[in-house]
């Protein structure tokens, strides 16, 4: 990416994606022709649904669905609902997923969907409407072997229960692993909820102790206490790491002794906020973010640390569980700081790593419990980040771009084993 940018563009997925790949793919040498096939998405797919509304019209809604890669398996994941959602958008996200998945190394390649509507105005009988069409608009294309959605953002189990049954309906019998992130009961994995949060801990910890850090005196501030970041306060705070600071969107908290963490969620379950926690004192959102600490953990959204407020990071460690939340401008500035990432593809992996045991569990019909799914969670994160650092010294490159280039790698050598069907 070049260093004369104007914001609009430093913040756009896209080209944040693009320049991540180019990098990487020149550090690795990729040949001409690879390059040509990783840049583009394999299929996109684009849907105009009509659904009836409650009060009777007829509206039609836009969705896409974009299988980046299929090399390694069955493109994987979210389908998110937004009235800002873009083709643009879904493309960067469907190559996120490919590099995600090849980067821990299970066996699916990258997707993405999106329905651009705005669920805040939608019933639950118009919301149900539009993901059992764009459902069966898409069937061609779904399916434990070729395509398997999760839910996203303003999708919930229930959405995928709903693209389950339609599947399955159009099948003739129940296919429980053509999506993942199901309710329990219908064929989904215990531990899943957890396990993004679990995973940003486990990487967390190990990162401070390949830096020869304490984890149990490690100072910790989180951006955004929802699933991923509350998840990941809990387990941190279970094994004695302070978390000092907790910043939402109505507001931050800050205790220099580490925040009671599950006084704040009972806190938060009976205000609906974290703000007002009277064991923390309230702090400025800005300034929350950069108080000196050793992991600063941004779990909300993309585009929070950018060229114009990377400089003012004082965390030895930056665990990245929101997707994109560092701009590749961002990325330069950190480095010359000397910040550790552990980068997204990495750090929120565990989500889509225990994604990957729904699939496997549905396929074999057989259940394992919550042990043994965090067990081989804890097992995939720990070797996957080490062979992301080692990577990354044996390369001399960052750690992102060391994600990058093993996942890269690893999709390119599977195009190449396979070859190009003509
Ligand atoms: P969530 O909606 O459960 O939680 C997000 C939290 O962040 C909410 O509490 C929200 O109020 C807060 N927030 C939003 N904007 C904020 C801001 N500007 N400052 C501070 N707080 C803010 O979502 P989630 O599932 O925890 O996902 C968070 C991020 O992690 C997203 O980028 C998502 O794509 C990524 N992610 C999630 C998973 C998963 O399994 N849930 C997996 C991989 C990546």
């Amino acid at each position: 990416m070049p260093a004369k940018l104007t914001l609009e563009q430093e913040l756009n997925p896209w080209l944040a994606a693009e320049a991540r790949f180019d990098e990487a793919a020149a550090r690795l040498g990729l040949d001409n022709g690879l390059c040509k096939i990783l840049r583009l998405p394999s299929k996109e797919i684009t849907v105009h649904i009509p659904v009836q509304l409650d009060d009777g019209r007829l509206e039609v809604f836009t969705g896409y669905r974009v299988q980046h890669s299929i090399a390694r398996g069955p493109a994987k994941g979210g389908i998110r609902f937004a009235p800002d959602v873009t083709l643009d958008e879904v493309r960067a996200l469907a190559a996120w997923m490919t590099w995600k998945c090849a980067v821990v190394n299970i066996p699916f390649g990258g997707g993405k969907g999106g329905v651009i509507c705005d669920p805040s105005l939608l019933s639950e009988g118009e919301l149900e409407r539009i993901t059992r069409r764009y459902t069966a608009e898409l069937i061609d294309f779904l399916g434990p072997e070729r395509d398997v959605p999760a839910p996203d953002m303003n999708t919930n189990e229930q959405t995928m229960a709903w693209v389950m049954d339609t599947y399955s309906m159009h099948l003739r019998h129940t296919v429980t692993a053509v999506v993942t992130g199901k309710p329990l009961d219908l064929g989904g994995s215990r531990g899943r909820t957890e396990a993004t949060g679990r995973g940003c801990m486990i990487v967390s910890r190990e990162a401070l102790q390949h830096l020869g850090l304490d984890p149990s005196s490690a100072r910790v501030v989180i951006q955004g206490f929802g699933n991923v970041g509350g998840m990941a306060a809990r387990l941190m705070h279970e094994r004695g790491f302070k978390i000092i600071a907790v910043i939402e969107v109505d507001g931050a908290i800050y205790n220099p002794k580490g925040i009671d963490i599950p006084k704040l969620m009972e806190h938060r379950r009976q205000t609906g906020s974290i703000t007002e926690f009277p064991e923390a004192e309230p702090i400025g959102r800005d300034e929350a973010m950069f108080l000196e600490c050793e992991v600063l953990l941004p779990a909300a959204k993309e585009n929070v640390i950018t060229s114009q407020n990377a400089s003012r990071i004082r965390a030895k460690i930056l665990c990245e569980g929101a997707n994109g939340p560092t701009t590749p401008l961002a990325d330069g500035i950190l480095a010359e700081k000397g910040v550790f990432v552990i980068p997204d593809i990495l750090a929120n992996a565990g989500g889509v790593t225990v994604s990957y045991f729904e699939w496997v569990q549905d396929r074999q019909g057989f259940f394992w419990n919550e042990e043994l799914v965090n067990t081989r969670l804890e097992e995939l994160m720990v070797s996957n980040f080490h062979q992301v650092v080692s990577y990354a010294d044996k390369h001399s490159v960052n750690n992102r771009i060391a994600a990058y280039m093993l996942a890269i790698d690893r999709v390119a050598f599977a195009i190449k084993l396979r070859g190009i069907y003509a």
